[in-house]
């Protein structure tokens, strides 16, 4: 058992962990530092949101924080509001108290158990792990702790390569939506033509609180596939069976392209919903991951992706309507395209965008970047990750999909894992692919609140 713990992060993972070890009875009581990295404790970007506009996209019966508890936040919401469903789709500020809530409750009820959780509302800046022991500095204090965790989230997006340094200095040209977001009151006067880079689900909330900010605006969605996400139904599909067949299946021929097919055969069965189909693969996917060689994971990323992320990763009905209205008005614009080039052209921004051979300009007086989640430690400023890359102490996934770790977490150096350095969430997708949202990151929360305590 590890009794001096690090937790780096002040998210939903972390927030989750935590609950996790001071839920638990020890035969030593725990010693945690948590460094928080300043902002809301627990909330992060994503639950930290106070727009009505933000939902979550997943329901509220499959939200709950802990996996031994799975009406924890359906029970929360109920608590001030019986007539919530456990179908429905609330909004993340809601998340964002309940897990503000778990947390305070699990402090108080490790410090009856006797832990001590020393909160420090700092980005660690360094980690030095040795065979026993990890130290953890931040400024100009270090702290040796048996075991850390990183929990640091998705990285800060860089700008995209083909945005020039002037439309970058302008201020036209967005790179963190969420800082403009979070700016509600910014004295930015209205702009009359605005371009979103990205047709995700981060697409979808920035259009939707925009254009309720800046109603007389025209948007516009550009994206390769000119998509947006596929939509939830508004009642739950039930799977016509639990998908293990098509696991088998999929388990004999580790081939992406057979994958789709098999997949697609799946969907076209009469009694098969595709929601449900997708579904069903949840559970399954580190596993089927695990399966695929680097040529099939690298053929996944540039064939089939887009795909995959368009229909597991849905925005709630809710959201799909808004977005459908917009269009309808013509207040919302899909353009289908590759970037090439975001330049300045008189008091504006000039945007190429190239499809099927031609090429067209769009200009705008604020281009906004929603490519989502980054988590390609390669090339990222992040100034813990950079410390940890140069020193070696870890190893980028050579897809971009964050740093090579054991699927139970242990980051990997040369060729071995750490006894005592370990990652919880995004980091971990180029091990189990499916590693951001509640329901993975509460699996992987219980699993290593078990590893650490040695349960
Ligand atoms: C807009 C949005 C909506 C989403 N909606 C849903 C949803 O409806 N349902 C769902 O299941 N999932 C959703 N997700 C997925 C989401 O990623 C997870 O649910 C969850 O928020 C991930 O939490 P995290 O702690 O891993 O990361 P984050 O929330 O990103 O938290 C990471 C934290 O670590 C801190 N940090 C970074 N570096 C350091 C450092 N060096 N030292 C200390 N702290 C540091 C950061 O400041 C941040 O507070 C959504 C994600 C986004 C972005």
């Amino acid at each position: 058992m590890f009794r001096r713990l690090a937790i780096i992060g002040g998210g939903a993972a972390a927030a989750t962990l935590l609950g996790e070890l001071l839920d638990r009875e020890t035969p030593q009581p725990l010693q945690v530092d948590w460094f928080t990295g300043g902002g809301r404790r627990a909330r992060g970007i994503a639950y930290g949101t106070d727009s009505k506009h933000h939902l979550l996209n997943v329901r509220a019966a499959s939200m709950s924080m802990f996996a031994g508890k799975p009406r924890g936040f359906l029970d929360f919401v109920q608590r001030d509001d019986p007539t919530i469903a456990g179908t429905d789709f609330l909004p993340r500020h809601r998340y964002g108290d309940y897990l503000e809530t778990e947390v305070a409750r699990a402090l108080q009820q490790g410090h009856a158990r006797g832990h001590h959780v020393n909160i420090i509302p700092f980005a660690a800046d360094a980690l030095v792990p040795e065979a026993d022991a990890v130290t953890v500095v931040h400024g100009d204090s270090s702290h040796r702790v048996d075991a850390a965790v990183l929990a640091i989230g998705a990285l800060p997006a860089p700008p995209l390569a083909a945005v020039s340094a002037a439309a970058l200095a302008s201020g036209r040209y967005i790179v963190d939506p969420w800082q403009l977001l979070a700016n509600a009151d910014e004295q930015r006067p209205a702009p009359r033509k605005v371009v979103l880079i990205g047709m995700g689900l981060t697409a979808v909330d920035v259009i939707l609180e925009l254009s309720a900010r800046w109603p007389h605006a025209e948007y516009i969605a550009v994206s390769r596939h000119g998509r947006f996400p596929e939509a939830h139904l508004p009642t739950v599909a039930m799977p016509a069976d639990d998908g293990a067949e098509l696991v088998d299946a999929m388990r004999d021929a580790p081939e992406i392209a057979r994958w789709m097919r098999l997949l697609r055969e799946t969907i076209s069965q009469p009694d098969n919903e595709w929601r449900a189909v997708v579904d069903s693969l949840r559970p399954h996917i580190p596993g089927l991951w695990s399966e695929l060689s680097l040529v099939q994971r690298t053929r996944f990323m540039r064939h089939a992706r887009w795909a995959w992320e368009r229909v597991r990763h849905r925005m709630s009905p809710m959201a799909s309507d808004a977005i459908d209205g917009l269009l309808r008005s013509g207040k919302l614009h899909r353009h289908r395209g590759r970037l090439h080039a975001v330049d300045v052209v008189d008091a504006g921004l000039h945007l190429t965008v190239a499809h099927a051979g031609t090429t067209e300009l769009l200009d705008a007086d604020l281009v906004i970047q929603t490519v989502g989640l980054d988590t390609d430690v390669r090339h990222s400023e992040h100034r813990l990750i950079r410390q940890l890359l140069t020193n070696a102490h870890i190893e980028p996934d050579p897809l971009g999909l964050g740093v090579l770790a054991s699927r139970d977490g242990r980051l990997q150096h040369g060729e071995k894992h750490w006894p005592n350095l370990f990652a919880i969430g995004s980091l971990l997708r180029g091990t189990l692919w499916e590693s951001t949202a509640m329901p993975e990151i509460r699996q992987q929360a219980r699993h290593l609140a078990s590893q650490l305590l040695g349960d």
